[in-house]
C-alpha cells in the first residue's frame, strides 16, 4: 500500500526543515507546496494561532485534495501583553526580517529586569483534508526573553529565546534540544495521535 502523502502548507523553509525533522519516523510521506502553481493566498488574519492555522489547512486542503498540514505559531512576551503573538513573522513591518524582529522586541525591553522578561512561543497545528477539518493541536513552550541576540542555530526569535534550565537560547541550544521540548514539537506530539486515528479510520474504510 502506498504511503500516506501529507501536505505541509507553509512556505517557511526553516519551519518546513522542523516540521520534517520532528515526524521523520511517522509512516506518512510528507511533501511540501513546492512545485503547485497558482497557490491560493491565505490571509492570516486570524485572532489566535489556532485560527490562521485552520485557514491554511483547510484553504490549502480544498486547492491540493490531499491530507493537509497547516502551522501558525510565535512568541508571546507576558510585558508586552503577549505581543508580537500572531504578529510574530511580521512585527517589525511588512518586509518580513528576523533581525529587525529581535532589535524590535530588544528595544521594547529595555530596562525590563530579566524576572520579568517571561515569554512563551506557541504554535497550533491543524489537520484537513478535501472533506474539511479533522483536528487541532496545540503546544507551548516557556522561556526568558535575553539582553542580546545569541547563537546560530534555528531561525525567527531563537536567538533571544532563553531555556532558563540552560541558560542559553534556543539558537545556542541546536535542533536536538529544540526538538524535545519546542512548542511545535509539543504540538505535533499531539497531532501524530490525530493523524494515527486518521489512518486507522481510511483502512477501515
Ligand atoms: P508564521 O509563518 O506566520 O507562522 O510565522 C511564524 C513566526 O513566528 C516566524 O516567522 C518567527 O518569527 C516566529 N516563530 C515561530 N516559531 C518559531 C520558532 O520555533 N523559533 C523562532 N521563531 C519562531
Amino acid at each position: 500500500m502506498h504511503r500516506l502523502e501529507l501536505v505541509v502548507a507553509t512556505k517557511n523553509k526553516k519551519k518546513l526543515e522542523e516540521i520534517r525533522e520532528i515526524l521523520e519516523d511517522l509512516d506518512v510521506r510528507l511533501t511540501s507546496l513546492a512545485g503547485y502553481e497558482n497557490l491560493p493566498r491565505v490571509i492570516e488574519n486570524g485572532k489566535t494561532f489556532k485560527e490562521n492555522a485552520v485557514k491554511k489547512a483547510l484553504k490549502l486542503a480544498c486547492f491540493t485534495g490531499k491530507l493537509t498540514m497547516g502551522e501558525d505559531s510565535g512568541l508571546c512576551v507576558e510585558v508586552l501583553e503577549g505581543r508580537p503573538g500572531v504578529y510574530s513573522s511580521r512585527f517589525a513591518g511588512k518586509s518580513k526580517s528576523d533581525n529587525r524582529n529581535n532589535l524590535k522586541v530588544l528595544r521594547l525591553l529595555e530596562g525590563v529586569p530579566e524576572k520579568s522578561r517571561r515569554a512563551y512561543y506557541a504554535s497550533a497545528v491543524a489537520l484537513a483534508d478535501k472533506d474539511g477539518l479533522i483536528g487541532v493541536a496545540e503546544g507551548t513552550c516557556y522561556g526568558r526573553i535575553g539582553f542580546e541576540q545569541r547563537g546560530t542555530f534555528g531561525f525567527g526569535y531563537d536567538p533571544l529565546f532563553v531555556i532558563p534550565r540552560y541558560k542559553k537560547t534556543f539558537a545556542e541550544l541546536g535542533p536536538d534540544i529544540k526538538h524535545s521540548m519546542s512548542h511545535r514539537f509539543r504540538a505535533l506530539k499531539k497531532a501524530r495521535i490525530l493523524l494515527q486515528k486518521y489512518i486507522e479510520r481510511r483502512a477501515k474504510s
